[in-house]
């Protein structure tokens, strides 16, 4: 098998996964109890939250864990907006963003807030004018994806965060860093509220981290018997795993990006030399992701021609196959681009016989459909 999705979801370490069994079977008490067995698991939950805060650079107190990415960007988007509905209704968000954030505003917009979606240039960054253009002083929160899932262009967070303070520094800046956790180096000074997913980082399904700064309103939106954004029996395996793994993913993150940007420019180089495919590529995107368009083949078709020969990689993203790609539409405003994507996202686990294998593939399965569409 070749596997080039692990921006949908990437494989849980074998060492991880080791880590979920033991906490699964030998630290079963609920850390919320009162006997030893509770202390036990309460002492393991204090010390993977510590090593994740280490990790992070952030304070234990400023994040959470939550049950993925989707439920961090609802605590944060909702909560944010609840929280500050006094000083204003106007939310901003990018065109390059994942679809559970459309999915959040669209909530937001039914109960009465008001929502811009800022432009983005050529290159796939945010367009500044057009973000101080569309703040005004209704606006409470701006948010911003650090890398986009599709074409993996990365945003320049800490620009972006002093273009909306110098024009008011209330309005609070949220972030998915799904798609850079593990992949990129990132600094949470750069933005106020953020949203992370384990299984983008070698970690389970089920598993994720909202982090909010200090002094940042934001209201809960679950209640429970703790007083916490995520209420409920900590799930202790799964945070451990998810500490685990991120302290695995951040170990030689320097090291790791060069093998991906090998990778990467292997790929580049080869579908350079079909005439016919568009790459949806700017100098912003980073190597883990690569996305083209076949313009004259179904990239359904594609994938499943592909999968035949046990290779496996996404038309857009895992969350909207089969529809229009939103954010290759956003950078290049050409329908039949948006329509046929396909997206190759590699890892510092990918071997260089796979990508050989993957390139032969790939151009025989290409001659065959292409030929099919003359
Ligand atoms: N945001 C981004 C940028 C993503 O790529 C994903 C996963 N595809 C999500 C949010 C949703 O994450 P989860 O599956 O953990 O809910």
């Amino acid at each position: 098998m070749i596997y080039l999705d692990y921006s949908a979801t990437t494989p849980v370490l074998p060492e991880v996964l080791d880590s979920y069994n033991r906490v699964t079977n030998e630290y079963f008490g609920n850390p919320n109890s009162l006997h030893n067995l509770g202390l036990k698991s309460r002492n393991l939950l204090e010390s993977a939250t510590k090593q994740v805060s280490e990790l992070l650079n952030i304070d234990v107190n400023e994040f959470c864990f939550t049950s993925g990415a989707t439920e961090s960007n609802n605590i944060a988007l909702i909560g944010t907006c609840l929280a500050n509905k006094d000083k204003g209704n106007h939310i901003i968000v990018s065109k390059l963003e994942h679809p559970s954030i459309y999915s959040i505003v669209d909530y937001l917009v039914s109960i009465g807030f008001k929502v811009s979606y800022v432009n983005n240039t050529t290159e796939g960054v945010i367009d500044f004018e057009d973000l101080k253009r569309k703040m005004n002083e209704d606006t409470i929160l701006v948010s911003i994806c650090a890398v986009n899932s599709e074409t993996g262009i990365r945003q320049p967070l800490k620009t972006i965060k002093q273009v909306i303070n110098k024009y008011n520094k209330n309005i609070i800046f949220h972030s998915d860093i799904t798609q850079a956790l593990g992949k990129v180096s990132i600094n949470f000074n750069d933005f106020d509220l953020a949203s992370a997913s384990g299984h983008k980082i070698y970690a389970p399904k089920g598993i994720g981290l909202f982090y909010k700064k200090k002094n940042i309103k934001c209201k809960k939106i679950m209640y429970g018997t703790e007083n916490t954004f995520h209420p409920g029996t900590p799930a202790l395996p799964l945070i451990v795993s998810f500490s685990k793994a991120l302290r695995i993913t951040l170990h030689e993150l320097d090291k790791k990006q060069e093998i991906v940007s090998r990778w990467n420019e292997k790929l580049l180089k080869k579908f350079k030399t079909y005439p016919n495919i568009k790459i949806n590529h700017s100098k912003y995107s980073i190597p883990h992701i690569i996305n083209i368009s076949l313009m004259d083949i179904k990239p359904e078709t594609f994938i499943h021609a592909l999968e035949r020969h046990e290779i496996y990689i996404s038309s857009n993203t895992a969350c909207s196959s089969g529809k229009l790609s939103t954010s290759v539409m956003a950078l290049y405003n050409d329908k039949k681009r948006a329509e046929t994507t396909l997206r190759i996202s590699l890892s510092c686990l990918t071997k260089l016989e796979e990508i050989t294998v993957f390139i032969n593939t790939f151009n025989g399965v290409y001659e065959k459909l292409h030929s099919l569409s003359e």
